[in-house]
């Protein structure tokens, strides 16, 4: 596997593939590999000749108060990871490589920014949307694959290759859990041991709204998100962020049940935030 820092680098490993009639599989991540990245990249080698992956913890989309520089990161871990399960290349940037000077220009993201990490998260979606544009222009990915963990972000960038006629096509690829339910990310190593005791109440209870919408017991919307409020203060000792229910991928409330619909939740413990969510189908 070539391990790849330097955007010239890259853009002549893509063009070479791409001379050679060789279809790119790409996923995009901020590293600290786990299964959940394991099951995009397998993902991505359905669809194409090659894989490549990319580790880069993107400041852009880090708000000052946020968890940037205790994100965590292990090189060698990513190395080892994106090798193990064959990728081609793995992509290891350097801040200053990709951002080697302040940004005359990024990504303004306007729809779907008014809700879930949007609302809490201002710029966010601007950071992430800036810095695939970025990757995209300097791999020309034919696919790329997104989690469904970070479902709006996935639903932006999707209708960000439709705005720009990009010539990407978005795989999205379903959540991968522990056995006990908490959805991978690499965060999860920062939670404390009580606190990564109790973060799997954060699916169960939103399994169980699925649940009672399903046998009409509970109303999309207001009703369904305000039980798992309810639920999610008694069990966690997260401060909760949000609890939203909304068509998808549109993102727009009210959600029907009867819509294409998902609840997601965001918690907030000491020094990690989590998210999840759960979709109708
Ligand atoms: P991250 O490194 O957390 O920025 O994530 C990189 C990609 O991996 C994104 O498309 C995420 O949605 C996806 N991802 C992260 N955690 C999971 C998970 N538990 N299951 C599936 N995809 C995930």
């Amino acid at each position: 596997m070539k391990i790849i820092r330097t955007v010239k680098e890259m853009k002549i490993y893509c063009r070479k593939l791409h001379e050679d009639k060789k279809t790119i599989g790409f996923v995009p991540t901020m590293g600290y590999l786990h299964d959940g990245h394991v099951s995009l990249m397998n993902e991505a080698r359905k669809h194409a000749d090659c894989l490549i992956i990319s580790s880069f913890v993107n400041p852009l989309q880090f708000g000052p108060d946020e968890d940037y520089s205790s994100y965590p990161r292990d090189e060698a871990k990513d190395v080892e990871t994106a090798e193990k399960h064959g990728a081609e290349a793995l992509f290891i940037p350097p801040v200053a490589e990709m951002y080697p000077s302040t940004l005359g220009t990024k990504v303004s993201v306007i729809e779907g920014t008014d809700v879930l990490c949007g609302e809490s998260r201002p710029g966010h979606f601007d950071g992430v949307a800036t810095v695939v544009l970025k990757l995209f222009e300097i791999i020309k990915p034919d696919i790329a694959v997104f989690g469904m963990k970070d479902a709006q972000q996935t639903a932006i960038l999707k209708r960000m290759v439709e705005d720009f006629n990009l010539d990407v096509e978005i795989v999205p690829a379903p959540i991968v859990r522990e056995a006990d339910g908490l959805a991978l990310s690499s965060r999860n190593v920062n939670l404390t041991p009580a606190e990564r005791a109790e973060a799997p109440a954060l699916y169960r209870i939103l399994g169980e709204a699925k649940k009672l919408i399903e046998i009409s017991e509970l109303t999309a919307g207001e009703e369904t998100e305000q039980w798992v409020i309810n639920q999610l203060q008694q069990t966690l000792s997260a401060e909760i962020d949000y609890v939203q229910m909304l068509t998808f991928p549109e993102l727009k409330p009210p959600a029907s049940a009867e819509a294409e619909w998902i609840i997601a939740a965001a918690v907030q413990y000491q020094n990690t935030r989590l998210i999840d969510n759960i979709t109708k189908s």
